[in-house]
């Protein structure tokens, strides 16, 4: 006989009852854990997280399954003493959410059997959602969406749900979608008409409850196909985000819900565009604006510090400067909170580049260098910028 007689098995939608203490044991959270000897908590077990709920009014924050030594229910706050009788309350709506991961779990791994005789391999209940490894060779959303929806069909032809007590020899017997995991006796769900499982969870009554089952997601992972799916309560909650989103991406365009994307998709081409016609402008603006500062060059070179300018900005303009013969282009920015700096030379002017740009950028407490020709770099110290710059220029000066 085992300590803990589990209730669960038998009446999946109990949630209150009485029940003896048999035995109390510290655990290092400072809480204490409670085996009874009959419970309706479920524990974690099998993808399923443990019910919640309360012990003589006391929080019941999670239930282990101990195996033969019971069901521990740790227990935050006044724990009840041993021998005590004790009335358990287990949190309705956790319990009904996770009923109906599970049995849309059922319900949709069969679907899979059914269609392409692909088996699951694992489950998780997750935070807002649940995961299967399906082992199916080559997904489509299509395929996925036909299991779908054929597990949906299952789910609103409101089959009945049943659990079957069988010895192992009579369990050989029956189509079972999966080995059971344990010798012996077996727990085995029916779902009418449909499938067989042995599992010793908790399920619907009838497949109804689970509502709607529904992807989210998929992608393939070590050669499985993982779907991420929500059912019954979860399926609602994820329609109102889903639909929330859509709707706010719609609003942005000033258009109905589902043609949200194709705004979106129309705005991202001309987005390209611009850019690339900015790209274009930019080198125009480039060499006009290299023509005014080579007009104010010192012996062949342009010294310059700009404000908000980026790298890439700056780089063009070198580029345009250099394209005159002998000329050496020296060019700083405040770029937010970063100076950045771009040295360049023509290809008839001498001077390295490289070395100059580190050793500014060791005065900006940041790094650069690049070829003979060309570097760039920056740092943090914005305001050694200038000096940064001079500095280049007397070294520059020094080795002509
Ligand atoms: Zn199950």
């Amino acid at each position: 006989m085992p300590i803990t007689e589990r209730l669960y098995y038998s009446d999946s939608h109990l949630i209150e009852f009485d029940a003896r203490v048999v035995d109390l044991s510290d655990r290092v959270s400072g809480w204490t854990a409670v085996v009874l000897d009959r419970t309706a908590f479920y524990p974690t077990g099998g993808g399923q997280p443990s019910d919640t709920g309360t012990l003589n009014g006391a929080r019941v924050v999670e239930c282990i399954d101990d195996g033969d030594n019971g069901v521990l229910h740790v227990v935050q706050g006044a724990a009840p003493l041993r021998d005590a009788v004790v009335h358990g309350r287990v949190d309705w709506s956790r319990r009904l959410d996770h009923m109906q991961q599970h049995t849309g779990q059922h319900i949709l791994s069969q679907a899979f059997i059914n269609l392409y005789n692909a088996p699951t391999r694992s489950f998780r209940v997750l935070e807002a959602s649940c995961e299967i490894d399906v082992d199916l060779g080559n997904p489509t959303t299509e395929i996925i969406e036909r299991a779908v929806e054929l597990a949906n069909n299952v789910v609103w032809e409101d089959r009945a749900i049943t659990i079957r007590n069988v010895t192992s020899s009579e369990a050989a017997e029956l189509p079972l979608r999966k080995e059971p995991s344990r010798d012996g006796d077996l727990r085995v769900i029916e779902i009418e008409g449909f499938d067989l499982t042995p599992c010793g969870g908790t399920h619907a009554y009838r497949t109804g409850e689970v509502g709607m089952i529904a992807v989210r997601t998929w992608e393939r992972a070590k050669g499985l196909t993982r779907l991420e799916f929500v059912a019954g309560t979860r399926a609602l909650a994820d329609y109102r985000r889903a639909n929330k989103s859509a709707r706010e991406v719609a609003a942005l365009f000033s258009t109905g819900r589902d043609d949200g994307p194709q705004y979106a998709a129309q705005m991202v081409e001309e987005h390209k565009e611009l850019n690339r016609r900015i790209r274009v402008l930019e080198e125009v603006a480039a060499e006009v604006e290299a023509e005014k500062l080579f007009a104010s060059a010192q012996d062949g070179v342009v010294l310059h510090v700009f404000a908000d300018r980026d790298a890439d900005s700056l780089k063009k303009l070198a580029h345009a400067l250099i394209a005159n013969p002998q000329t050496i282009a020296l060019l700083g920015s405040r770029d937010k909170d970063t100076a950045r700096l771009v040295f360049a030379r023509s290809a008839d002017a001498s001077g390295d580049m490289s070395m100059l740009m580190r050793e500014a950028c060791a005065l900006l407490e940041g790094r650069g260098g690049g070829r003979p020709d060309m570097a760039q770099g920056g740092g943090k110290n914005v305001e050694k910028l200038d000096s940064a710059l001079t500095h280049a220029l007397t070294l520059l000066a020094r080795a002509s």
